[in-house]
């Protein structure tokens, strides 16, 4: 793989990535910063991944546990890991000292199993809750109507801290139709902070196709990995 290659393709894709996400910040009136790339790796090499941590995108995002341990031992310590995807409670133990967020708990017991492995490692860790706010079968996460339930719940955990909330839209040609699932993350948002107390303040929304519309709803992670990646091939 020509390296010369790769990088200048990564960071035109990435230079598009930032002008799409500077103009949907600006047309929704918000600063850029408010808003973090996490650069989604999960197809790609870990040296394609080290290319993107080379241009600066340190948040980086695997759905597999398995794919996050192989990848981040190998890449910068400067890397701050997302784990987007579906986690197994026996995968905990090994994937929380890798983590600095956990964005796919979608079940009490996942929760619970975080609460007790992050006491016994001494650690505090940093999730956001799924949610399921497309109502496909075949997708993750809390049911939107349990959500505010879980307050009780969330008022117990020492361990874990809840930071917001997570959805994956509906795969639209036109991205304009997942702006209602984005508007419905947010406004059960802020529901359960009134119900918490909890700040809540980050919603993980948004994906290659639909990001701009996340933003314009008040995404403050968006999640995005073929954008940046296919078709750079060097
Ligand atoms: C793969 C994946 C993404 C990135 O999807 P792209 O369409 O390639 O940007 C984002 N979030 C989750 C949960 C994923 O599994």
């Amino acid at each position: 793989m020509n390296a010369t290659i790769l990088r200048r393709q990564l960071a035109e894709r990435l230079a598009a990535v930032e002008d799409r996400l500077a103009a949907a910040c600006r047309k929704a009136g918000r600063c850029r910063d408010e808003v973090t790339l996490v650069g989604v790796t999960k197809t790609v090499s870990t040296e394609m991944a080290a290319g993107l941590v080379d241009l600066g995108v340190v948040n980086l995002g695997e759905s597999r546990p398995q794919e996050l341990w192989r990848k981040a031992p190998v890449l910068p310590r400067s890397v701050v890991w997302h784990l987007i995807g579906h986690l197994q409670r026996n995968k905990v133990e090994r994937t929380l000292p890798l983590v600095e967020w956990i964005h796919s708990v979608d079940s009490l017991r996942l929760l619970e199993a975080l609460e007790h492995e992050a006491a016994k490692q001494k650690r505090i860790a940093k999730v956001l809750l799924e949610v399921n706010a497309s109502h496909e079968s075949s997708k993750h996460g809390f049911v939107p109507a349990d959500v505010t339930g879980l307050s009780p719940a969330l008022g117990k955990l020492k361990h874990v801290q809840v930071h917001g909330l997570m959805t994956m839209a509906a795969l639209e040609e036109d991205a304009e139709r997942c702006r209602p699932t984005f508007a419905a993350l947010r406004d059960l948002r802020d529901r359960l902070r009134q119900e918490s107390g909890l700040a809540l303040e980050h919603l993980s929304m948004g994906m290659s196709n639909d990001y701009a519309v996340a933003v314009e709803e008040g995404a403050t992670m968006v999640r995005i990995g073929s954008a940046l990646f296919q078709g750079v091939t060097a």
